[in-house]
């Protein structure tokens, strides 16, 4: 290759001036002697020409080649620098250009893992599809919500419509859809295609986000709401029916009227019960960002609550007892709360438990690890001797107005709202609520509350 150029310059530099000193010296124009000698001359000249040529256009291609290989990096320097002039003027504009482009190239990759790093750290899952629909890049959200399932995922009948239609129509699609894999939840999908196509073959951008929490909140509410009501309408209903009863045939029947007024003001008792609650209930949820930071002796507090639950219990021959352990610490709680959590789960304890059962109420050092927070506690218990509760409704307890058994519950006076007050009031101590049960041999509540330092 370098020999072909050096040979095509040299014959292109001596052509002319050879061709024209053979003639001369053919028509005898020129003494052989120093025709010859002018013709050697010119031979040798052009040879070292083509030589400084051939060298110099090795060194400009060796330069490019160089340039178009590193790009991305700092070029490295040139080995050697031509000798003509033209020429070096050539290749210092190559490595300047090359200079150039290896800047331009980093500053590219730069914006794009900069770029990639974003996407990568997006909170919602994100993938991009080319245009078999398949996804081409996922991002760390998609990856941890959707692992080997992705393509599940694509296919969902919902989500391939949406897809079909933002490829045909080019504009943005979204859908609300349930997702059963890999596990079931409410999903809003938004596909953004991308027309013209990115250059990497992206055709659409999906992007997943995770509806399940807030679909789950909106429901709840609404079931609270009915709830709510309807545990208002029942009361209201009955004292309705028996103010028209009074008002018409029960007007002149005072046997009647004597027999209804206390039910009446039963179920006016039970409204007046339900409010109160509904009411410590907001209450509770309203501050339950705000820990309270009183220092509370629980052993006293306990000791008040259990008293006044006394006549209470000897009405249904049920032993309380209170056991404290000596020199407990002091808690950080908002002692009316904690009153109120320990009243609710005697109240529970007396409800539910044996006719003639024990009730025990238990004040310990809370065992650090385990189940418990592995910070300094005091454990607060609350046991009973009576049916327990079947596994399946122990998750649910906390649930405003779940009841196992409505009518009992109603009958004892319950609210249905006990346990979801005693579990706020405990979210708001940064504490634990715990409930054991062995069906037909009684159930254990316990409250972890964080102690004070010493
Ligand atoms: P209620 O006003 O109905 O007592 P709670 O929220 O206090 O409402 O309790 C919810 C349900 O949990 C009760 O209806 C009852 O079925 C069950 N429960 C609560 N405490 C006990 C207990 N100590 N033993 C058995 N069941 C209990």
């Amino acid at each position: 290759m370098r020999a072909g150029v050096f040979l095509g310059a040299a014959t292109a530099i001596a052509a002319i001036p050879a061709i024209a000193l053979v003639i001369l010296l053919a028509t005898a124009r020129v003494a052989p002697g120093p025709g010859l000698a002018a013709l050697a001359a010119t031979v040798l000249a052009a040879l070292g020409l083509a030589a400084m040529v051939a060298r110099d256009l090795h060194l400009l291609a060796e330069t490019l080649r160089h340039a178009a290989l590193e790009t991305g990096t700092e070029p490295s320097p040139a080995a050697a620098t031509p000798r003509l002039v033209p020429m070096e003027r050539v290749a210092l504009a190559i490595e300047r250009l090359a200079r150039n482009l290896a800047f331009r190239a980093a500053e590219v990759g730069r914006l794009l893992r900069a770029n990639e790093a974003i996407i990568e750290a997006l909170p919602d899952p994100l993938l991009v599809l080319g245009e078999d629909r398949q996804a081409r890049r996922t991002n760390a959200a998609a990856r941890a919500a959707f692992g080997a399932d992705i393509p599940a995922v694509l296919r969902h009948p919902g989500m391939r419509a949406a897809i079909d239609r933002a490829f045909a129509t080019g504009t943005g699609q979204t859908v609300e859809l349930s997702l059963p894999v890999p596990v079931a939840r409410e999903v809003h999908a938004a596909v953004i295609p991308m027309d013209p196509p990115l250059p990497d073959g992206a055709r659409a951008i999906l992007v997943l986000s995770d509806r399940s929490h807030e679909r789950a909140v909106e429901r709840m509410r609404s079931d609270f709401i009915a709830n709510a009501s309807h545990e208002l309408r029942t009361p209201l209903a009955s004292l309705i029916g028996f103010v028209d009863t009074l008002l018409g045939p029960a007007a002149d029947d005072p046997p009647a009227q004597r027999r209804f007024l206390p039910i009446m003001a039963e179920q006016a008792a039970r409204m007046n019960r339900l409010i109160d609650d509904l009411l410590s209930l907001s209450r509770i949820e309203l501050n339950e960002h705000q820990p309270p930071a009183d220092r509370v002796d629980l052993a006293a507090l306990a000791a008040k609550v259990v008293a006044a639950f006394e006549p209470a219990a000897k009405a249904r021959k049920v032993t309380l007892d209170l056991r404290a352990t000596e020199g407990l610490p002091e808690v950080i709680a908002d002692a009316d709360q904690v009153a109120q959590v320990l009243q609710n789960l005697i109240d529970n304890a007396l409800k539910y438990g044996r006719d003639g059962g024990h009730v025990q109420v238990g004040l310990a050092q809370a065992p650090s690890g385990g189940r418990w927070p592995a910070r300094p506690g005091v454990l607060m218990t609350v046991g009973d001797d009576g049916p327990g509760i079947a596994k399946q409704h122990v998750p649910r307890l906390t649930e405003r107005f779940y009841r196992i058994d409505a009518g009992r519950s109603r009958k004892a006076g319950g609210t249905g709202l006990g346990l979801a007050i005693v579990k706020h009031i405990v979210n708001r101590h940064r504490g634990v609520l715990g409930i054991e049960s062995d069906e037909g041999k009684g159930a254990v509540f316990s409250v972890w509350l964080p102690a004070g330092d010493k």
